[in-house]
């Protein structure tokens, strides 16, 4: 059933790729892993004036979340240094914006040295279910996922994790999922819907739009403590002109801008569908 949006703060968030396609790991539903040749773009730092342009673009544009996410398996000494030498320049440069990092699987002891840095919040998403997780990965197990984020949680930082729907999961893998998901009490909880690239093995999302809009409402319900449901990545290919009824399932934020390695519609176009829906733009998080 659908919920009234009247007075509905929505909370944006936009991601930044600062380490791209150089991950060894073999997830499948992604084309940032060397193993599948996706034609995407590949390097290993961006550049840090590139980084804070699109910083402002965000922040001018009304995103309160900043997401710096690297291609890779986890934190290492160097990604340490790099995530946090950026922290300490937006922290400094564009101190509205709230940062979040999203460096894979991490220690407490890493995490630690995150939030140091001006690091507010670590998004690690647990993907899918723990049964359904190695028709998807081979090379890492899900049980690091669940870790990563129990010591997101120790570490103080505000825990970020969701999954991905369309991978060929059951329903009962997405509602295993969602109650792992519960069991974190993660602050906020980002949907992605797979974006098919045909470097991969995966067959295409099968996922119709009524199920889609219901995903949303499913997660709402399963993770009733997580202050935002938020639609990342897929929005725009699975909901298509249809995208402002999200918020009446019960998302309350969205990505705005580029995902990782799909393009999403220019910003301006969903700050005139919020202003259309009468739906005001977050300014701060509770
Ligand atoms: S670990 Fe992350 S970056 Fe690497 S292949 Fe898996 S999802 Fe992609």
């Amino acid at each position: 059933m659908k919920e009234p949006t009247m007075n509905k703060e929505i909370f944006l968030c936009s991601i930044c790729n600062i380490n791209s396609g150089t991950c060894k790991e073999d997830c499948k539903f992604c084309s940032q892993s060397v193993r599948y040749k996706a034609d995407i773009q590949r390097y290993k730092q961006k550049d840090m004036s590139d980084i804070l342009k699109e910083a402002k673009t965000a922040r001018d544009n009304g995103a309160l979340g900043f997401c710096l996410v690297t291609a890779d398996k986890g934190l290492n000494d160097k990604s340490i240094e790099f995530v946090s030498s950026i922290a300490r320049l937006l922290s400094k440069e564009v101190p509205q914006l709230r940062l979040i990092a999203c460096n894979g699987t991490a220690s407490l002891e890493q995490l630690l040295k995150l939030k140091e840095s001006g690091i507010k919040a670590y998004n690690h998403n647990l993907e899918t279910s723990e049964s359904f997780y190695p028709n998807i990965c081979t090379t890492h197990p899900w049980s690091e996922r669940y870790e990563t984020c129990l010591n997101v949680n120790k570490a103080g930082l505000t825990l970020i994790s969701g999954g991905i729907f369309g991978l060929g999961e059951t329903q009962e893998d997405r509602l295993s999922m969602l109650n792992s998901l519960n069991s974190l009490k993660p602050s906020s909880v980002p949907i992605n819907f797979y974006h098919h690239n045909e470097a991969l093995e995966l067959s295409p999302n099968p996922l119709k739009i009524e199920e889609a809009f219901s995903l949303i409402k499913l997660t709402r319900d399963k993770v009733p403590d997580a202050q935002r449901i938020m639609l990342a990545g897929g929005r725009e290919l699975i909901f298509g002109d249809r995208q402002s009824e999200i918020f009446s399932y019960g998302a309350n934020s969205i990505v705005i801008g580029n995902y990782l390695t799909t393009s999403g519609r220019a910003m301006n176009k969903d700050l005139d569908m919020l202003r259309l829906l009468n739906l005001k733009i977050a300014k701060t998080v509770k």
